[in-house]
């Protein structure tokens, strides 16, 4: 299941999932230097883990990998555990055996979507390819966790 958003997305209680993985490199730092947390990034963060989510980061850059690109950002304290992506499933998808979840469970949150599990809760985001103040690619997934979109609060 690919979740398309309406205007008026599901909230995080309604969704039911227990826990979001996200991808580390162009999805919530940026892919070329690694040098910047995607904006929205820490209040996503922090609001999943104040409601008790579990949050894993994995990268196919390795798990120490990166829980080093979310301790440069101060955030590793807000991420429970951090995974690699290496294996590949029958579809060419990249493997969840290794991170003992169940699919029902999870919010997949990825710049490409076309790797996740064949039937996976998927936010699709735009890569984020450097820093940049201004990007807001994880408007959708900041609703979806149940967040206030602050830019549009602020316009009306
Ligand atoms: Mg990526």
């Amino acid at each position: 299941m690919h979740i398309s958003l309406p205007n008026e997305p599901p909230k995080l209680d309604q969704l039911a999932a227990t826990c979001w993985i996200f991808d580390v490199d162009g999805c919530v730092v940026d892919s070329l230097l690694g040098t910047s947390l995607r904006p929205g990034a820490r209040e996503i963060l922090e609001h999943l883990h104040a409601h008790r989510i579990d949050v894993i980061w994995w990268s196919a850059g390795g798990a120490d990998y990166a829980e080093k690109r979310a301790a440069r950002f101060d955030v590793d304290h807000l991420v429970g555990r951090f995974a690699a992506k290496d294996e590949r499933d029958e579809n060419g998808r990249y493997d969840t055996v290794h991170l003992d979840i169940a699919l029902v469970d999870v919010v997949f949150v990825d710049d490409r979507p076309e790797d996740m599990p064949v039937g996976a809760a998927v936010v699709a985001v735009p890569p984020y390819l450097i820093e940049n103040h201004r990007d807001r690619g994880l408007k959708r997934a900041a609703e979806l966790a149940g967040l206030p979109d602050k830019s549009e609060l602020k316009e009306r």
